[in-house]
């Protein structure tokens, strides 16, 4: 099995080092077929982001320009939008999402809200938990902060076209098998990500409701897009077949369901 793409990678127009080029050269040096220029969304904290959605399409242009430049491989412009709400709303408006050729979503802790309900009733609870370490000792909380999280992100599946989730349950408890049934139903991939990992389980849990998968650097600069060998790896021991992952082909198995992935 091996990898042809690598659908979540940053650039300078975020906290990230690479130009849009630049990506694209790292990409094509790795030997990738496909490489997805994602930045993050503008509600992150600290200039993490763009600073404006609208960012999003002068990204989009310069993919174009690099598509002319760059035939031998296919070039996505995405976003990895945030979900800022317990509604699963997210931080880029549909009118430019629309025109994103993947959409990935993931949940931050540091951003900024539209309401003050979702500040205090979903990133505050999280943000007390990552200070105190709290969930781990009163089980309540924890379950009580799982909820919260996995509402929000079932509802930002639910409720926008969202390619893929970047790694759930990272930093923030997520009840994986309910959030992988809903992924299943809106054909939403969930993430390996090579450099966020949420831990042992995460996987086989959302493995066993069927769904597929993404293995991706989610990388920062240019020389880790490609670096995929610790996803792949995980994704062997835990026994995912290629079909179930969408970047991945093995003797020309796989790529065509690529294709539907990302047309639709
Ligand atoms: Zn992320
Ligand atoms: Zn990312």
């Amino acid at each position: 099995m091996e990898l042809f793409g690598d659908l979540h990678t940053h650039t300078s127009y975020g906290h990230g080092k690479g130009t849009v080029e630049e990506n694209v050269k790292a990409a094509i040096d790795r030997g990738l077929k496909v490489v997805a220029i994602t930045e993050h969304g503008p509600a992150n904290l600290f200039g993490i982001g763009v600073d404006d959605a609208e960012v999003l399409l002068k990204i989009k242009a310069e993919v174009e320009e690099c598509r002319k430049k760059y035939k031998d491989i296919k070039i996505l412009a995405g976003v990895e939008a945030n979900i800022i709400g317990l509604d699963g709303r997210l931080d880029v408006p549909y009118e430019i999402l629309k025109e994103m050729d993947i959409v990935l979503a993931g949940l931050h802790l540091m951003v900024k809200t539209e309401r003050i309900k979702d500040a205090l009733g979903l990133f505050l609870p999280n943000s007390i938990n990552r200070w105190t370490g709290i969930s781990l000792k009163v089980e309540c909380f924890r379950e009580y902060l799982m909820g919260l999280n996995t509402k929000a992100v079932i509802n930002a599946v639910n409720n926008n076209r969202i390619h893929i989730l970047t790694h759930p349950g990272w930093g923030a408890l997520i009840d994986t098998a309910a959030l992988a049934e809903v992924c299943v139903q809106r054909r939403t991939a969930m993430e390996i990500n090579v450099s966020h990992n949420p831990g042992h389980g995460y996987v086989e849990l959302a493995k066993v409701q069927g769904v597929k998968f993404v293995i991706n650097s989610d990388a920062h600069c240019p020389e880790d897009i490609g670096v995929l060998e610790a996803g792949l790896k995980l994704a062997e021991e835990a026994g995912l077949a290629v079909e179930s992952i969408i970047n991945a082909v093995n003797e020309g198995i796989g790529y065509r369901s690529f294709e539907e992935f990302v047309v639709d």
